[in-house]
Formats: structure tokens, C-alpha cells, sequence
């Protein structure tokens, strides 16, 4: 049996690792999916506390990696495909086979961005099309940018983005934005902003990076029409969805998903908001609001903490 098994491999999921180890448990990290996690899908990280120059994801994902691995992390590349959380030692299968068992579980699974499904965001992913403006805004100071989406997320990325560019299109399918009254006001107020209610994205254009976007007004209308916006970005602000699923069964999740915990602590609740003993989250799985490496960081050091304490009352 592990001491302590860590869901995840982002910066949460590494931060917990380090602490972990430092403490002892012999951690057990089960990578997941995408190594490094929604990190490595930004181009360059310049807000990550201690990399004055700025520093590519994967060495950043690499260092925090070989951090964990210095103090005796164990890592176990593959996907967890379903756990059993109703008593100990805690069960979670990689890839429906192996199985690992403990009486503590860390869960780091982070959240992904939504994106449109079209096959130009594939091709343009990473060169010109972001799904986080303060991650990737400060690349495109004076340019021309478009961010998608009608909430308080796409207006806090559009009000960021007007702060270092020349222009900013917000593309919002409804005939009204969703966000808060306030964001909206800031938004409409904004001379940089130009609201582009009522329409869709077609596609985006370009050779090797993106250059603009083909948008259609009212689609299927008598006034339908297209349009061509010329711009350097594009910013999807059309929400996320956390990657907690598959604890559905075992594990209290808001609305939208989200892992809830137990007040300040990372400590997660079962689904009638009693204590999961034992079982930790960390990251963007149960943070709908602030989404930074460097907070997953710090909740990822908190949960290894929580397990700590934990442990020792076995
Ligand atoms: P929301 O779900 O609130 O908004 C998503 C937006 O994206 C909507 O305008 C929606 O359009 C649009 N959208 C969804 N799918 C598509 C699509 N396929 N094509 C075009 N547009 C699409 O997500 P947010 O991330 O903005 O916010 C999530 C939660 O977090 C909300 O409760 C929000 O209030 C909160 N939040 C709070 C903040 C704050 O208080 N400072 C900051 C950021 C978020 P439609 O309206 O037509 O459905």
C-alpha cells in the first residue's frame, strides 16, 4: 500500500509531491492524461514566481518534476480510469488494470478549457490561440485580439487584454452578455473593447499563425451576413470544465463540478457534505476562481500538509 497517492501531475499535483516526500510518505504520482498538465498548452509562463526570464512550461513542468522526484516521488505514467472511495485503504485503478491503494489520495486533476471543436483552433493551438489571457496576454501588447464568450470570464479577459493591446473584439453569440452588471458596464465602457453581439466563430486564418477570423451575424437570419475581423489572437473565454467525473460517485462537487472543500483546508467532503476522511484536492479541480499555476501550487502544498496531519492520526 502507498502512504500517499497524487492524482495529477500539473503544478498542484507536483507541489503536493515535494511536500510529500519532504515529509517522508513516499509519494505515488499517477501523471495522467497530459504530463504537465493545462500549463503546457501556453507558450511561455512570465508570472510564475522565481523565473525572473520567464521560463518555457515543459522546463518548468520538468523542474517541478525532478523537485518531487529528488525527495523520492514514484511516478506511474498513465490514466486513472476509476477509484473506489467508499472505505480504506482508498482504491484507484490506471488504465482499468493496475491498482493502487491508499489511506490517503491527493487529487490534482485540474480543469481544461473549453474550446469551440473547430479544426483551425486545432491547427493554431499554442500559435495565436490561447484559452488564458493573463497567461499569454502580454504577448500580444499592441496587437489586434479577439476573445470569445458573453460571462464575467471572457470580460475580466477582454478588460485584461485591453490593458495591453490595441484593439480587442469580444465575439458573444446572444444578443446580450451574461456577465455581471458591472463587468458588462466596464466592457461596453471600454473604448479599446468593440462588442460583436450575435455572432459565431466560422473559422479561423492564416499560414503559420493566426491572422484572423471568419465570423457569420445571425446565422440562419435574413440579415445573416459574414465578417472578417483581421487579428493576432484569439482567447476562448467560454468556460471550463474541472476534471472530477470520475469521483462524481464518491466526492461533493458544486454545480459546475468543482471538488467542494472543507473550509480553508484542501480536506474534500463526501456527497452529504460529511468529511472524506483521507481524501485531498488541490488546483483547478476545486478552484472555479483564480485558475493560476501558482495557486495550484500553494493548495497543492496545502493538501499535502492536510495529508500529513492526517496521517499521523492513523
Ligand atoms: P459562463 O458559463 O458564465 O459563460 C460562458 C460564456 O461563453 C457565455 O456567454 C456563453 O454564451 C459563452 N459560450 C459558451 N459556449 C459557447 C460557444 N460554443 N460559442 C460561443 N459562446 C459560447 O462561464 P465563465 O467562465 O464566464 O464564468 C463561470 C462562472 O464563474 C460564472 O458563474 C461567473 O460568474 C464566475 N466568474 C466570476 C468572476 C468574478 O466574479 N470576478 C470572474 C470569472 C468568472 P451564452 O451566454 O450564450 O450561454
Amino acid at each position: 500500500m502507498n502512504e500517499i497517492l497524487i492524482i495529477g501531475s500539473g503544478p498542484a499535483g507536483y507541489t503536493a509531491a515535494i511536500y510529500a516526500a519532504r515529509a517522508n510518505h513516499q509519494p505515488v504520482l499517477i501523471e495522467g492524461p497530459q504530463l504537465g498538465g493545462q500549463l503546457t498548452t501556453t507558450t511561455e509562463v512570465e508570472n510564475f514566481p522565481g523565473y525572473p526570464d520567464g521560463v518555457e512550461p515543459f522546463q518548468m513542468m520538468d523542474d517541478l518534476r525532478r523537485q518531487a522526484e529528488r525527495f523520492g516521488t514514484r511516478f506511474v505514467s498513465g490514466v486513472v480510469t476509476k477509484v473506489d472511495f467508499s472505505q480504506k485503504p482508498y482504491k484507484v485503478w490506471v488504465e482499468d488494470t493496475e491498482l493502487y491503494e491508499s489511506n490517503a489520495v491527493i487529487i490534482a486533476t485540474g480543469a481544461s478549457a473549453k474550446y469551440l471543436g473547430l479544426p483551425s483552433e486545432e491547427t493554431f493551438r499554442g500559435r495565436g490561440v490561447s484559452a488564458c489571457a493573463t497567461c499569454d496576454g502580454f504577448f500580444y501588447r499592441k496587437k489586434t485580439v479577439a476573445v470569445v464568450g458573453g460571462g464575467d470570464t471572457a470580460c475580466e479577459e477582454a478588460m485584461y487584454l485591453a490593458g495591453l493591446c490595441e484593439k480587442v473584439y469580444l465575439i458573444v453569440r446572444k444578443n446580450y452578455l451574461r456577465a455581471s452588471e458591472i463587468m458588462q458596464q466596464r466592457v461596453l465602457n471600454n473604448p479599446k473593447i468593440e462588442v460583436l453581439f450575435e455572432h459565431n466563430t466560422l473559422q479561423l486564418t492564416g499560414t503559420d499563425k493566426v491572422e484572423g477570423a471568419d465570423l457569420i451575424y445571425r446565422k440562419g437570419e435574413a440579415d445573416e451576413a459574414v465578417k472578417h475581423i483581421a487579428i493576432d489572437g484569439f482567447f476562448l473565454a467560454i468556460g471550463h470544465h474541472p476534471n472530477t467525473q470520475l469521483f462524481a460517485e464518491f466526492l461533493a462537487r458544486n454545480e459546475e463540478g468543482y471538488l467542494l472543500t472543507e473550509g480553508v483546508s484542501q480536506q474534500c467532503l463526501r456527497s452529504d457534505k460529511s468529511i472524506a476522511h483521507g481524501i485531498f484536492a488541490a488546483g483547478d479541480c476545486c478552484d472555479p476562481h483564480y485558475r493560476q499555476a501558482i495557486v495550484a501550487a500553494g493548495s497543492g502544498c496545502k493538501a499535502a500538509i492536510d495529508a500529513d496531519k492526517y496521517l499521523k492520526t492513523l
